[in-house]
């Protein structure tokens, strides 16, 4: 299923299944991102921040999934603030690549 947004990148629609992300230009694939941002820098450090984006997209996808199994309201509310706490992580991770990363050179 896509989402209604196209990548900033590739151009083409990104699905629910596909991690994404949202950067200064708009919504991008994470393997979209990940590619121009290793090809401005290719370095450990961009290497690191790349890595734990990817982990907390992951995270949030996995979330979403958890929240569709527990009928517990309080288990729910829990998941519920930590996909949020990922979808913060995701956000500012995202927002220190573009700034440091992507806009270098
Ligand atoms: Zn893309």
């Amino acid at each position: 299923m896509s989402t209604r947004w196209s990548c900033a990148i590739c151009s083409r629609q990104i699905s629910w299944s596909e991690l994404f992300t949202f950067y200064s230009k708009g919504a991008v694939h994470f393997t979209c991102f990940k590619d121009a941002a290793i090809s401005k820098a290719n370095n450990d450090e961009a290497k690191a921040l790349l890595d734990a984006l990817e982990n907390e997209l992951k995270m949030i996808v996995a979330y979403k999934g958890y929240i569709t199994m527990v009928k517990n309201d309080d288990a729910k509310r829990l998941l519920e603030e930590n996909e949020k706490d990922a979808e913060k992580h995701a956000a500012l991770l995202t927002k220190l690549i573009d700034r440091h990363v992507m806009q270098q050179g």
